[in-house]
């Protein structure tokens, strides 16, 4: 197998079109200690390519999480499901906040399972999204109620 490096010019436009924020757990990179990743959302080991359509912008903490999987358990019924697919899936279908904003809960079983293996609600993210929420920052504005 061969890997093929992500142009430059391409990596730019996918941290853009997050607007500079993680896809699955929403945690914006101004904030990051470590740059995020752009992701393959299929891996290329399932060959997955390194195209627009299935690169995504990744903090740290979910692309060592996702690795290479593309579907996990969902906790509410054990069946393997798809994982959520940043550029296939519609969010607020699959995600919605917790009443103080602080967690992602899941609507379906694939949101339910990408925050269970992802780990979208841990506790260094929670700490972060507890801090923007003061600044007025959280939720990030494309991923709001309203
Ligand atoms: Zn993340």
């Amino acid at each position: 197998m061969t890997r093929k490096r992500i142009p430059a010019k391409r990596r730019r436009w996918v941290r853009q079109r997050a607007l500079g924020y993680c896809e699955y757990c929403l945690c914006p990179e101004f904030c990051a200690t470590q740059l995020h990743s752009i992701e393959h959302i299929i891996p290329e080991s399932q060959g997955g390519q390194s195209t627009e359509d299935n690169l995504a912008l990744a903090c740290q903490g979910c692309n060592g999480s996702k690795h290479n999987k593309t579907q996990a358990l969902d906790p509410a019924t054990g069946r393997r499901v798809p994982l959520f697919h940043p550029r296939r899936d519609n969010w607020h279908e699959h995600f919605a906040w917790s009443p103080d904003q602080l967690y992602l809960i899941g609507l379906t079983p694939t949101g339910r399972a990408t925050i269970r293996e992802l780990e979208l609600n841990r506790e260094g993210v929670i700490h972060l999204r507890r801090l923007l929420l003061l600044n007025h920052e959280h939720p990030p504005p494309h991923r709001s109620a309203s």
